[in-house]
């Protein structure tokens, strides 16, 4: 077998590897598998392009291997789990950078014909707008910088001619490979039309803005496989950029928006011009002891787990006194809201690592319509993915997304720190109702107080 071929079916192996590996990251029971799989395919891809006979120096290969593998383990090590969708935002930041400086190598050594030239211009572009674009969320995300939009005067006439310079300036590029100035042009303006495109969007669509960028890093690198004509690189780019805009569609129909809304309308800015109606009435507070009381008596209790259980480190706690209440006769829930804590399947991720059965963990369309059938709904430090103002509040800037209406359960415990508001800076109509009481603590530290009172 002559070892083109045998490299031809070790692509096609990997490809299948990372088809089947994605499809199993759709459910949680087969979640860490698919990983695994794809990590083999990812393999079987390094292994047969080191064996490419092109490559000139394998020690520089070496050194960035070990290299990125250090700071990769060391990074992946350290990380909080609430600081993930930074990390991620990073990576995707890195896969853009990676694609810029692979299209740009790929200017020299050979002779490209138009069709390269345009794919080597692609993933120069795309990938420097991915790279600054997820540095700017990675900022706001981790606040160092301002989560608000940042907008000018005159910002949209600035965007057209910049998009404008840099459709010339490639053009250009393309038409005068050997001409330095036009690939100078193309890597600033596109890493300026990186930050140009992130700064307007709030902090709370960060989320959506992220995995947009994902599917960015992977066009990137799709248009970087054309330019060297690796395969493997042109099927894994075109099934990250294919599988980061289906995860933009589903967190745009989780929080109710459209992509060019998330995009093109500050949602702080909203936030900001307020017209929310005033929320009337009082919050009332209730002690673990007076918690306990009720949920003693209750059949069926959901848990809506969000930010604050990550925070609080509350998912083992929150498994024990799940099962206290089972062996009480209570049947228990779970709700997840596709959008709840900071990145996609968080809470899934948190649970799962506490053991819950993901037959328990429902989600926001299965247990809406049943909620007034439940005793208890214990809201345990998820604010927004909760707020009744999103069906309720007409001039509210989450009007119109889909939450999960604990409030229209007989009894609502919210377990928080205090008042503040979440995520998206906007309070919360469910705290006034009459149906809630509030247990103000750490969420860890007000469950393990319940559990005690039904020792
Ligand atoms: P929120 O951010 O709306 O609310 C979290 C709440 O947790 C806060 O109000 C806070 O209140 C409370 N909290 C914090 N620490 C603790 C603690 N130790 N113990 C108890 N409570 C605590 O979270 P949700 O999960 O409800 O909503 C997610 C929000 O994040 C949405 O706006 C979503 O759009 C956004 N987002 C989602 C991402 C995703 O992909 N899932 C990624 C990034 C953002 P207090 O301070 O009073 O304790």
């Amino acid at each position: 077998m002559g070892i083109e071929l045998l490299v031809n079916l070790s692509y096609v192996a990997a490809a299948v590897l990372f088809i089947f590996g994605l499809k199993m990251l759709g459910s949680p029971a087969t979640a860490r598998k698919g990983n695994l799989v794809s990590a083999v395919g990812m393999f079987i891809a390094v292994v047969i392009t080191l064996l490419d006979q092109s490559i000139i120096d394998y020690k520089w290969i070496a050194v960035g291997i070990v290299a990125g593998g250090v700071v990769g383990a060391v990074i992946a090590r350290s990380v909080a789990m609430t600081s993930m969708p930074e990390m991620v935002a990073m990576f995707n930041g890195f896969g853009g950078i990676a694609s810029l400086l692979v299209g740009w190598a790929a200017l020299y050594g050979f002779e490209a014909n138009a069709f390269e030239m345009i794919t080597i211009a692609l993933s120069i572009l795309i990938g420097g707008v991915t790279f600054t674009g997820s540095m700017i969320a990675y900022g706001k995300l981790s606040e160092k910088m301002p989560g608000r939009p940042l907008v000018f005067a005159g910002q949209r006439v600035f965007n057209i001619l910049l998009i404008l310079a840099i459709i010339a300036s490639t053009v250009m590029f393309v038409l005068n490979p050997e001409q330095h100035l036009y690939l100078y042009l193309v890597v600033g303006l596109s890493a300026l039309l990186g930050i140009m495109l992130v700064i307007p969007i709030g902090g709370a669509d960060m989320p959506v803005v992220i995995s947009l960028l994902n599917s960015y890093s992977g066009l990137a690198a799709c248009a970087a496989g054309f330019a060297i004509n690796n395969i493997i690189l042109i099927v894994a780019g075109a099934l990250v950029g294919a599988s980061g805009i289906i995860l933009t569609q589903i967190m745009c129909k989780a929080m109710n928006r459209s992509l060019s809304n998330v995009l093109f309308s500050g949602f702080t800015k909203v936030a900001a011009g307020g017209g929310m109606a005033k929320i009337e009435g009082e919050a009332k507070a209730m002690s673990a002891e007076d918690a306990y009381y009720v949920l003693e008596a209750a059949s069926s209790v959901v848990i809506v787990p969000g930010y604050g259980m990550a925070v609080a480190q509350a998912q083992h706690v929150v498994k024990e006194l799940q099962e206290i209440l089972e062996k009480n006769g209570a049947e228990v829930v779970y709700a997840i809201h596709p959008v709840a804590g900071r990145m996609p399947g968080h809470m899934n991720v948190l649970l799962a690592e506490a053991d819950v059965s993901y037959d328990l963990l429902l989600e926001m369309d299965a247990v809406n319509p049943r909620m007034d059938t439940f005793d208890v709904a214990i809201v345990i430090g998820a604010n927004d993915v909760v707020n009744p103002a999103a069906r309720e509040m007409e001039g509210s800037p989450i009007y119109g997304m889909p939450v999960i209406n604990v409030d229209m359960a007989r009894n609502v415990f919210v377990m928080k720190r205090s008042m503040a508001s979440g995520f998206a800076g906007i309070d919360n109509p469910l705290f006034f109702k009459e149906n809630t009481r509030m247990l103000f603590g750490d969420a860890k530290e007000m469950l393990g107080n319940i559990i005690k009172a039904f020792a």
